[in-house]
């Protein structure tokens, strides 16, 4: 039995573990030596409770290391340690157990011992050991700062316990197109957004026009219906009546609009301010009956129609407040702008109507009309601060208030040149309205600007989603490709590697990798796998050989063994064959010179022999010289030898036997053979025999010939005596 030998491939990579391994190792290496030297007792026992005692040691140690781990089979773990610490007090009674069969047993425990220990080191603890290794290093940084990148390591190790290699491929795939995903919802969200925005705006553009549309006609009747109470001119009465049914028309296509489903959220956010608007819409038809009727003033049916307007223009107004983005706020705030400075024309227009009446030749006389020059300016600068390049171009003349004002000026007092007062009437009225309609103009070309603008950038939108959809969507393409390339490249080549490992580890060395093998890290894992396959399959076959020629050599050598028998022996009846026979005798002779003992020898011939095959045939006889030869070899000492050396002739050799001795024992066998019944089919047969005996005489004989030949001679004497005889020469 071999012992176990530390080999530097059983390192755990711990030395202290290493120790202890080394330690027990020796510790059976003592107890195979106390086998072997048949050691006393006590010794042997010292043995036992030295490995009892290192084990409990090395066990507590290896425990400690792994409760720090946290080992999730520590309890397994430890119940098998306690197993074999109990198992120790057991091998030591057996080793001193049944005597008979001692050897075996002792052999059997050495064994199991060497197997337990192999199994524990390269098994199990080769299992847990990286483990321990990595929080060692992780320690060692915490400690000393020493180990490399030991937060990583420890938590890849951490990692691989909970992600396994696909699912850790899948996240890294996953990410990017997580943060991707994340990224296309917030563009497109604000995308979104700014699309229902322009849908809103779209609304509030329409909004605008009606207003403008109100506002404008609103803003003539206040001119006509002003002109019409404060001179008597009362070619205003047609013009005003056409203008008010234009204003109804304009009110309740307006009102209608509103109450439309699609316009339903608008008229919420607007639904304070409609309020008071369809309160003064009413009170307007009290004003416009008053009116005929010559009831009111210039002042009221001027305040009347402004409060409408103001408040129509408020409603617009409002729309800037809604959330509808800066750009499109400040789109609306500039036409909103101008809106206003057309109705503070419209105001001059039917404030300077009464002033034309009146004949005064200081526009400014009135604290009114100075005060909305100084509104016109403000609201010119919100124009010129939230105006776009292209709204400014569309209104350049009208962005000078200063311009716009001595303008006014100069037609004022053209007008006031004129004769009498309802040309003078007639004719501020016409050049003022002149003003607002081209004001009405510019507020059209702004609101179909800011229309077309507002489209442009929803078919931009539109366009601009599509693609963020299609990148989308290609990112995503390309993502689950690079995931599948992955899976192909990495993962099944590692997995197909690990069965090929654990199937080769089974004895299975015919796993063979695609010829189309990875240039990467991969492919050299793969091509040193296909090392190792080689180098097994070299070592099995090896084994498979010698095993085979082992084989043949035993084959061989039973095969020389038998004709080496058949050259010693008789082929019929294995006796000893006559050359053999001469060698025995001569070496037998050799023996009696040298150490003087008396060597004997009978010639045994069976009588007439030759009847029994004309009788009962030749295999007969045949059956008749094998018994024959077997009741001799039966009759003989161990130490005698029974020859075959002729046909029915057989010399028995008898070293260290006298002559008398022979002769008494040729006797006896002369006796056995004559009472021998030999059965043949179902008849009996019976043979005698001749015996001729001498005994070796230095002086006499000169070689074993003449030794046999003297025994022949004994033999014929038989013979010629009558038969069954023995004679002693
Ligand atoms: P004796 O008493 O004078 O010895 O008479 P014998 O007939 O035994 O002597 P002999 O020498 O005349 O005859 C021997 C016979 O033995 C002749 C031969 O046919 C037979 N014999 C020799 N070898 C074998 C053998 O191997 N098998 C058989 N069946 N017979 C054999
Ligand atoms: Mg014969
Ligand atoms: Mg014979």
């Amino acid at each position: 039995m071999a012992d176990l030998v530390w080999d530097e491939g059983m390192s755990v990579g711990i030395d202290s573990l290493d120790d202890d391994h080394k330690q027990l190792i020796a510790i059976l290496a003592q107890l195979m030596s106390a086998k072997n030297d048949k050691f006393e007792q006590g010794h042997i026992n010292n043995v036992f409770e030295q490995l009892e005692c290192y084990c409990q040691l090395h066990f507590a140690k290896e425990e400690a290391f792994l409760a720090k781990i946290d080992y999730q089979q520590l309890v397994a773990h430890k119940q098998s340690h306690q197993d074999f610490i109990k198992k120790i007090p057991q091998l030591k009674q057996q080793w001193f157990g049944d005597v008979t069969e001692q050897e075996v047993v002792k052999d059997q425990i050495i064994l199991f011992l060497q197997q337990w220990l192999i199994k524990h080191i390269l098994e199990e603890d080769l299992d847990y050991v990286p483990a321990i290794h990595c929080y060692q290093q992780f320690q060692l940084y915490k400690t000393q700062k020493k180990a490399k990148n030991p937060w990583l390591r420890y938590f890849s190790v951490k990692l691989s316990s909970y992600l396994t290699l696909s699912h850790r491929v899948f996240i890294t795939t996953l990410l990017p197109v997580v943060a991707v995903l994340i990224l296309c919802f917030f563009i497109l969200k604000a995308n979104y957004q700014r699309y229902h925005n322009i849908s809103k705006v779209l609304g509030f553009n329409s909004v605008i026009t009606h207003v403008n549309g109100i506002t404008h006609s609103l803003q003539a009747e206040r001119g006509l219906s002003t002109g019409y109470t404060s001179s008597n001119y009362r070619n205003f009465a047609e013009q005003l009546n056409t203008r008010r049914k234009d204003t109804d028309s304009k009110i309740n296509y307006f009102l209608w609009l509103l109450e439309q489903p699609e316009n339903a959220e608008m008229k919420k956010s607007i639904s304070a301010y409609m309020l008071n608007v369809q309160q003064t819409v009413t009170n307007l038809s009290i004003l416009r009956m008053h009116l005929d009727q010559n009831m009111v003033s210039f002042n009221d049916t001027y305040n009347a129609y402004t409060q409408l307007i103001g408040q129509l223009l408020s409603v617009a107004d409002r729309l800037v407040h809604r959330e509808i983005g800066s750009s499109y706020g400040n789109d609306i705030s500039a036409i909103n702008a101008i809106l206003r400075y057309k109705e503070f024309v419209g105001q001059i227009r039917a404030l300077g109507l009464k002033m034309a009446e009146s004949q005064q030749a200081d526009l400014y006389q009135n604290i009114d009309i100075s005060l909305l020059f100084g509104k016109q300016i403000s609201t010119l600068r919100t124009f010129a601060s939230s105006a776009s390049l292209t709204q400014k171009s569309l209104c350049a003349e009208y962005c000078d208030a200063i311009a716009q004002r001595k303008q006014l000026e100069l037609s004022y007092l053209k007008v006031m040149a004129l004769g009498d007062k309802d040309t003078r009437a007639a004719h501020w009225f016409k050049v003022m309205s002149d003003k607002v309609d081209k004001l009405n103009g510019i507020v059209v070309g702004l609101i179909s600007e800011f229309d077309e603008k507002i489209y442009k950038e929803s078919l931009a939108l539109r366009t601009e989603g599509y693609l963020i959809v299609f990148a989308l969507s290609l990112f995503l393409l390309a993502a689950i490709f690079f995931a599948l390339v992955l899976n192909y490249s990495i993962i099944s080549p590692v997995r197909k590697l690990t069965y090929a490992l654990n199937d080769m580890s089974a004895g299975q060395n015919n796993i063979h990798f695609e010829p189309m093998a990875n240039k990467d890290e991969i492919g050299s894992m793969q091509l040193a796998f296909e090392k190792l396959r080689r180098k097994l399959l070299q070592a099995d076959v090896y084994k498979a050989t010698v095993n085979q020629q082992k084989k043949e050599i035993k084959y061989r050598k039973s095969q020389q063994d038998h004709f080496q028998q058949l050259a010693l022996t008789d082929a019929l009846t294995g006796a000893v064959n006559r050359h053999h026979f001469n060698e025995v005798l001569d070496q037998e002779i050799a023996n009696v010179n040298n150490h003087g003992q008396p060597l004997s020898i009978m010639l045994l011939d069976i009588d007439h022999f030759k009847k029994v095959n004309d009788n009962h045939g030749h295999g007969a006889g045949d059956e008749v010289l094998v018994l024959f030869y077997q009741t001799c070899l039966e009759a003989v000492r161990s130490s005698d030898v029974v020859a075959r050396i002729g046909g029915e002739e057989f010399v028995i050799v008898m070293p260290n036997t006298e002559l008398v001795n022979a002769h008494k024992f040729a006797e006896r066998l002369r006796k056995k053979i004559a009472l021998l019944e030999i059965n043949i089919g179902n008849k009996k047969i019976s043979v005698t025999v001749s015996i001729g005996v001498s005994q070796w005489q230095n002086d006499y004989f000169i070689n074993a010939e003449s030794f046999v030949a003297h025994a022949d001679k004994s033999l014929y004497q038989a013979k010629n005596s009558g038969r069954n005889k023995v004679v002693v020469a």
